[in-house]
C-alpha cells in the first residue's frame, strides 16, 4: 500500500506533513560524533513541529532517517547496510520516504541519489533546515531532492528542537572547520569555520538551565577558534566566551568540544584554571607522536609544541584531566613513529584516549599519499596502543580509590545505584546506602571504593546541593 497521500501536483499544501502521509511516523539513526547527536535533535524537532511521532524501528516509521558521519569509512559501510534495511521495507510499502541526512549525504551528493534510487531526499549538515521542504515536494510533486549548501550562517542550533532529557545538553557554538587536516573530510562536508553570535549562544543556555539543565557541554569542530574568522563581530576568544557563560545563575558545569592544540589560547589556560563552573577537564586530539607524521597530517603543532602546551596547562590546573584522539597506521606511518605516540601517551598521562586506524576519505589530502600500512600492522598497533591506554587509564582511576569525588547525577540503575561524571568526565556508580535517589542534576559527594580503566565504584557520603538549588 502506498501510503503517501495524493495531492495533485502543482497543488499548495498547506498541512502539516504528519496530515500528507499516511503513517505518520519516523525513525530517526544517528551515526558518528556529538555534533551529529546534536543535529539530530534539530531533526527530531522539525519533524516533530510537523506533527510526525519518533518510532523506535524503521518498520513502523512512514519516514526514515538516517543523520550519518563520513569520518571513516566504517561508518560509511555500516549505512550502506541500513539503507538495504531500508530499501526492503520501502519494497513492502512504497509510500515510506527514506532520507540521508549529514555528512555523507554532503560528501557524496546527488550521485547517492543515483546509487540508491530507493533515497528519496538528501540533506547536508548546513541544510536541515530544508527537510520539511524537500519531504513536501516528495510527496506533493513527486520530485526526488537535495539541499547540500556548503555554507549556511543559519546554526541549526536556531531550528525547532526535541533534546533528550537528563540535566546536560549541547550548544553548539560554531560550525565548520578551515584547518584541512591531511585526513580529514570535515571541512569538505561542514564547510568553513563559522561562529555564532554569543548573545545568541548566552540565551540558549539560560533558556536550557531554565528547563532544568545543570552541565553545558559547548559544541563545535575546533571550538578554541571561537570568533576567530574575518569578520566576526563580537567576543573573540574562547576563554572569554566561557567566563561570560559561567556568570549564567544555576549553570553548574560547563563543558567543550573539540579544542585544537595549536588554538589554545592563555585566556583558555586560564578559564581551565580558575573558572569555577568550567570543568577541569581537556579533549586535547594529538592524533600521533611522532612530528613526521604531524607534519604529514598538516596538524600545525610539533610534538615538543603540543608537550609544551600540556605542561602549561597542567603548570596552571594541576587537577586538569587530560584525554586525546589517536590515529594508527597513518600514510607511510614507520615503527618508529608508532613509537613515538606510544611515547607521546605515557608523556601526557592520558586519561583515557579514542584511538583510530587511519582510513583515506574522500576529497583529502592524504588519500592520495604514498605508504598505506598493511592491516595486519595496523591493527597489531592498534591493540599495542589500547593496551597501554587502558593500562594508564587502570593506574590513574586507582589513585582514586579512598578519594571523595563530587559527581552529578545523571540516572539511576535498576540495583538502586546512581551513574553520573566527575567533573575530570569519569563515570561514577554509587550505591546511594539509606538514602533516597535524588533527581538527576543532583550534585553528591562518593567515597571511590573500587576502580576499572572505564569507571570508578563508591558510595554516596554526602548529599549535596539538590537539582532546583
Ligand atoms: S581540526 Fe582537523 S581533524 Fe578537526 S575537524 Fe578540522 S580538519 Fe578535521
Amino acid at each position: 500500500m502506498d501510503r503517501v497521500a495524493r495531492v495533485a501536483p502543482g497543488c499548495v499544501q498547506v498541512g502539516s506533513l504528519a496530515d500528507m502521509i499516511g503513517l505518520p511516523t519516523f525513525y530517526l539513526r544517528t551515526f558518528g560524533c556529538q555534533m551529529n547527536e546534536h543535529d539530530s535533535e534539530r531533526l527530531h524537532g522539525l519533524l516533530a513541529a510537523e506533527g510526525l511521532t519518533r518510532v523506535a524501528s524503521p518498520e513502523e516509521a512512514g519516514i526514515i532517517v538516517y543523520n550519518t558521519c563520513s569520518v571513516r569509512e566504517k561508518a560509511e559501510t555500516r549505512l550502506l547496510g541500513h539503507l538495504g534495511t531500508a530499501r526492503r521495507l520501502k519494497a513492502q510499502d512504497a509510500g515510506r520516504l527514506v532520507v540521508v541526512a549529514g555528512c555523507v549525504a554532503q560528501s557524496w551528493g546527488e550521485g547517492l541519489l543515483k546509487e540508491q534510487p530507493h533515497v528519496d531526499v538528501l540533506v547536508g549538515p548546513q541544510s536541515l533546515a530544508e527537510l520539511p521542504r524537500l519531504l513536501r515536494d516528495r510527496i506533493v510533486h513527486r520530485t526526488r531532492g537535495a539541499a547540500l549548501a556548503e555554507s549556511s550562517s543559519v546554526f541549526s542550533a536556531d531550528l525547532p528542537r526535541v533534546r533528550r532529557a537528563g540535566p546536560t545538553a549541547w550548544v553548539q557554538i560554531m560550525t565548520g572547520c578551515t584547518n584541512f587536516c591531511s585526513y580529514c573530510v570535515v571541512p569538505f562536508v561542514r564547510g568553513p569555520e563559522i561562529s555564532r553570535a554569543a548573545s545568541d549562544i548566552i540565551v540558549e543556555v539560560e533558556d536550557l538551565v531554565r528547563d532544568g539543565v545543570r552541565e553545558i557541554t559547548l559544541l563545535g569542530q575546533n571550538v578554541n577558534a571561537y570568533g576567530r574568522e574575518p569578520g566576526f563581530n563580537g567576543t573573540q576568544d574562547f576563554g572569554e566566551l566561557l567566563w561570560r557563560l559561567a556568570d549564567i545563575p544555576g549553570l553548574a558545569r560547563l563543558r567543550f568540544m573539540t579544542s585544537h592544540p595549536k588554538d589554545v589560547s592563555p585566556q583558555l589556560i586560564e578559564a581551565l584554571a580558575a573558572c569555577p563552573v568550567v570543568c577541569r577537564h581537556l579533549h586535547l586530539p594529538a592524533q600521533s607522536g611522532s612530528d613526521r607524521i604531524l607534519k604529514a597530517m598538516r596538524r600545525g603543532y610539533t610534538r615538543s609544541q603540543y608537550v609544551d602546551l600540556v605542561g602549561r596547562l597542567r603548570a596552571a590546573s594541576p587537577q586538569l584531566a587530560l584525554t586525546t584522539d589517536l590515529i594508527v597506521a597513518f600514510q607511510g606511518e614507520t615503527e618508529d613513529d608508532f613509537q613515538d605516540t606510544l611515547s607521546l601517551v605515557r608523556d601526557c598521562a592520558y586519561e583515557t584516549a579514542f584511538t583510530f586506524i587511519y582510513s583515506p576519505r574522500p576529497h583529502t589530502a592524504a588519500a592520495a599519499l604514498p605508504g598505506c600500512v598493511s592491516h595486519d600492522t595496523a591493527r597489531r598497533r592498534m591493540e599495542e596502543l589500547i593496551a597501554l591506554v587502558q593500562e594508564q587509564s587502570a593506574e590513574m582511576n586507582s589513585r582514586l580509590v579512598g578519594s571523595t569525588q563530587e559527581i552529578m547525577v545523571e540516572g539511576e540503575s535498576e540495583d538502586g545505584t546512581v551513574w553520573g561524571r566527575t567533573g575530570t568526565y569519569k563515570m561514577v556508580h554509587a550505591a546511594m546506602g539509606t538514602a533516597a535517589v535524588p533527581p538527576p542534576g543532583t550534585i553528591l559527594d562518593v567515597t571511590v571504593q573500587s576502580a576499572t580503566s572505564a569507571t570508578l565504584k563508591g558510595t554516596v557520603v554526602e548529599a549535596g546541593a539538590a537539582a532546583s538549588d
